[in-house]
């Protein structure tokens, strides 16, 4: 924290900061500049907020220094975090595409488009069984039913699964079949959400809220810290802008402006970005090549028929080309594309990948 003083502040003035720093076991380093002084503290910023330093007479303003969210950061922790979902690692040296439908519908759709996801060199399924719909007419999922859907996928594919939980009295089902915990971009500043799924043992998968800066998303990962819970994923997944091409605005410079604040690694959504299927792969490319720990990305055997997000699934026809992307452009940036685990059951044989 800096503290800078009013040009007229007088020495008093000054060592009354000093003193009130002190007094709560801080260090004040004072420096005379020609026109005025300024006092940097070091110490508990919680305790020198709670002085209320802004209030003293001669002080101009006071300057935070250090960033809102601690455990997230890379003040914290210098080096980049990799986590695990069951075996399927996250994180630097690695691109983990996770693919799979919007929602769920049926046992039978969504293991096609887990063989889908998996020809597409994902090594994890998503999937919702409880949809945040801004309509309250739209499709709302199958709930409970969907997510043993899923289980009986993962089983059955070796794919870890990652679905949604909208609110904190869905926390403990979601926690009993999913492997990671998907907080959607209209809840990301859900706080008592956020503190839920902080403490049920699951990583977690954070989306940017689409109005959220990056800040914000990161004090929104700090509750999920906070509570315990470090195994976070940040995934970009565009902002509202004033462009109306496109759905949202994928913000590829939050990649790696977050990789820089923050230690977690943060993934890339194109579906749900650009919200057009053309713009799938494109945004995939960019977002691999901006350094993107992994993908998030929308497939269904028939689009056309999706009870959900249908724009921007990709068919069966485009699951060759978002391999290809994922193979040789991970390799271009150095890093390894993960492969299923296997520890949730068989991986499916002729399966190709
Ligand atoms: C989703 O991934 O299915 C979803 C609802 O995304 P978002 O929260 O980013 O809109
Ligand atoms: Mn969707």
């Amino acid at each position: 924290m800096v503290v800078v003083m009013a040009p007229e502040a007088t020495a008093a003035e000054v060592e009354a900061v000093v003193g009130l720093v002190r007094s709560v076991s801080g260090q004040a380093f004072v420096s005379r500049g020609l026109s005025r002084t300024i006092v940097g503290l070091v110490g508990d910023v919680t305790d020198f907020e709670a002085l209320n330093l802004g209030s003293l007479a001669g002080v101009l303003q006071v300057i935070r220094v250090s960033v809102p969210y601690k455990l997230v950061s890379r003040e914290h922790h210098p080096a980049r975090s990799q986590i695990r979902v069951g075996g399927v690692p996250i994180g630097p040296g690695t691109l983990t595409v996770i693919a799979g439908p919007c929602a769920v519908e049926s046992p039978e759709q969504t293991l096609e488009a887990a063989r889908m996801a998996k020809s597409a060199g994902a090594s994890m399924l998503r999937g919702g069984a409880f949809k945040p719909r801004t309509s309250p007419y739209a499709y709302q999922g199958l709930g409970e039913q969907g997510l043993r859907i899923l289980a009986d996928v993962r089983a059955e594919t070796g794919l870890a699964v990652v679905t949604e939980v909208v609110d904190p009295a869905g926390v403990d089902v979601v926690a009993k079949y999913a492997d990671m915990l998907q907080v959607g971009a209209r809840n990301m500043q859900n706080f008592a959400l956020l503190q839920a799924v902080g403490s049920a043992g699951k990583p977690v998968l954070l989306k940017r809220g689409f109005s959220a800066t990056i800040d914000e998303w990161l004090s929104a990962a700090e509750y999920i810290a906070q509570r315990g819970n470090l195994n976070i994923v940040l995934c970009e997944r565009g902002i509202r802008t004033f462009e109306t091409a496109t759905r949202n605005t994928l913000d590829i410079s939050a990649v790696p402006v977050a990789q820089r604040l923050s230690h977690l690694p943060v993934i890339v959504d194109p579906s749900h970005s650009g919200g057009r299927r053309d713009l799938v792969v494109p945004l995939a490319r960019a977002a691999i090549a901006v350094g993107a720990d992994g993908l998030l990305i929308d497939v269904h055997p028939n689009p056309k028929s999706a009870l959900c997000d249908g724009d921007q699934a990709l068919p069966e026809s485009d699951i060759r080309e978002i391999a290809d992307v994922a193979a040789s452009l991970s390799t271009l940036m150095g890093r390894t594309l993960a492969a299923p685990s296997g520890e949730f059951g068989q991986v499916a044989a002729g399966v190709s990948r």
